[in-house]
């Protein structure tokens, strides 16, 4: 086995994969470069991705949720958006991240190059400053983790400022008094929220029958009732055909079937139809690393790519396209380069859409076991029933376990409701330690919280719920 110390690594992208495993590295005792182009450690996930667009979205939900007090006696008065502040202060809370994780870079003496790596050969990188300069540098091992970008629809790319895409759209330049979403997976609907919370008319298109495609429906539908309250418009089944910006708005124009309007000007569009990995890394041909049709770099269960001084982790390494996947295969990588005996396979990756109400499903999914025609039982406990939701005034809610017939184990979470995505942590914890229905069904849960439905989902699977009445047969 190596000895750590020996080895020098650069990792090429700071975002949470990246800086997870150069810091890691570090700490192992190898000496570490981490290149990125922003001045301190990030990557999308804290400058224009995960961080911003939830520091809107807890804005965005104090602001309905000020709206709803109205029903429980309180009125707030309609709320006064101060747009300048509100960006501000989304702004101090990513420089303050970012700018903690240059200093934990510091401190941990990783080298970090501003700037943009390209590959000389399988160990050695030209890193173009971002300040000028060139530099090579020769390294051991590799780590990639370039991240990715938004996807773009050609036909649809128009040059006009009225054409956001989710970078621009989480600047908040101004509260546009309509916007259309191009797409209705979770970045749109996320930001789209945002806007919607500010006092934009929001209307969304999707192509696919439902929102969140790949979702399971049960989980998607309180969020699309919610949804159709908040928003002007939601389009399934419907495509933009071209979009065309004249004097006050892009025109746009829609294909589909059952619409009732097949054109209409908007005062921005944001287009979210998904992300492209960054695999177009210069000089990567003089690597034996591969590329996939897709654009992913091709890795094993250890995060190597077909040329063994190099690694890839994150976006550009595969689905799921998430902060959380990207920090643990970054933390794999590296123990891989120290020699030890590690390999990415959890048996739950988390998800969650942050909107109002959040959804979240951490290991199978309902639609893909079948799909599989894997044999699954799934127990639903409806919000309605339980106490902490009621109090919330947010009975919209539900937690089901999807559950091995034969061994009982759980195999599956999804929750929908506000707060799922802290609640879902539970279930993947379950998941990874093989834990059986029982074992939830028997672990006391606090009262009144959320937490709960997770339990009282596995008695419905028991049929011992007290909180639901089920007629004896
Ligand atoms: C609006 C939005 C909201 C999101 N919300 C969530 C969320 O709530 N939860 C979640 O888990 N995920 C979320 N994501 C996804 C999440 O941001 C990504 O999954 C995550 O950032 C991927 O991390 P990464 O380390 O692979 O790369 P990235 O964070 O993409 O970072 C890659 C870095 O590499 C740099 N780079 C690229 N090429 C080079 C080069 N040649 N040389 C040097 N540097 C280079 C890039 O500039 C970038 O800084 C969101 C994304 C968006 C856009």
């Amino acid at each position: 086995m190596a000895d750590p110390s020996s080895l020098r690594v650069a990792v090429v992208g700071g975002g949470p994969g990246g800086y997870a495993a150069a810091f890691l590295a570090a700490d192992l005792g190898m000496k570490v470069t981490l290149i990125d182009p922003e001045v301190n450690p990030g990557g999308v996930c804290l400058y224009r991705g995960c961080i911003p667009s939830k520091a809107l979205l807890h804005a965005a939900k104090l602001i309905e949720e000020s709206r709803q007090a109205k029903n429980w006696g309180i009125d707030f008065g309609e709320p006064k958006v101060d747009v300048a502040r509100l960006r501000s202060w989304k702004e101090s809370v990513v420089k303050k991240l970012t700018g903690g994780l240059g200093q934990l870079a510091k401190q941990r003496s990783v080298e970090y190059v501003q700037g943009r790596a390209a590959f000389e050969n399988s160990n050695s990188l030209r890193v173009t400053k971002t300040k000028g300069g060139e530099e090579s540098l020769n390294f051991d091992r590799i780590i990639l983790a370039t991240g990715s970008r938004p996807a773009v629809i050609p036909s649809l790319k128009i040059d006009s400022p009225r054409l956001l895409d989710s970078t621009s759209a989480l600047d908040i330049a101004d509260v546009p008094k309509t916007l259309l979403v191009v797409g209705g997976g979770y970045i749109g609907l996320e930001l789209g929220s945002v806007y919607a919370a500010l006092g934009t008319r929001v209307s969304v298109v999707e192509m696919t029958d439902g929102l969140l495609p790949g979702a399971d429906r049960d989980l998607v539908l309180p969020l699309h009732k919610r949804l159709e309250k908040m928003f002007d418009a939601i389009l399934l089944n419907a495509t933009v055909a071209s979009l065309k910006e004249e004097k006050g708005g892009v025109r746009a124009t829609f294909e589909g079937k059952a619409l009732k309007e097949r054109e209409k000007v908007f005062d921005k569009v944001l287009v979210s139809v998904g992300r492209k990995p960054n695999s177009e890394i210069r000089g990567l041909e003089k690597t034996r690393v591969k590329v996939d049709s897709r654009g992913f770099i091709q890795v094993n269960k250890q995060l190597q790519t077909a040329d063994s001084a190099i690694f890839a982790i994150g976006d550009v390494a595969g689905e799921p396209m998430l902060a959380h996947k990207a920090t643990h295969e970054g933390r794999t990588a590296v123990e891989v380069v120290a020699g030890h005996k590690y390999s990415f396979e959890p048996n739950a990756i988390p998800a969650v859409v942050f909107t109002d109400p959040e959804v979240a499903w951490t290991g199978i999914t309902e639609t893909e076991a079948r799909a599989q025609a894997k044999q699954i039982k799934v127990a639903k406990f409806p919000w309605g029933a339980s106490g902490r939701a009621l109090t919330l005034d947010r009975t919209d809610g539900l937690t089901k376990l999807l559950i091995d017939p034969e061994t009982e184990r759980v195999l599956g979470v999804g929750i929908v409701g506000p707060g799922a995505g802290e609640l879902i942590a539970e279930g993947t914890l379950a998941i990874e330690m093989a834990a059986l229905a029982g074992d939830l069904e028997l672990t006391i849960h606090p009262h009144p919280t959320l937490s709960e439905t997770v339990m009282n989902a596995a008695e419905v699977f028991y049929g011992t719920s007290t909180d639901v009445y089920r007629p004896k047969r």
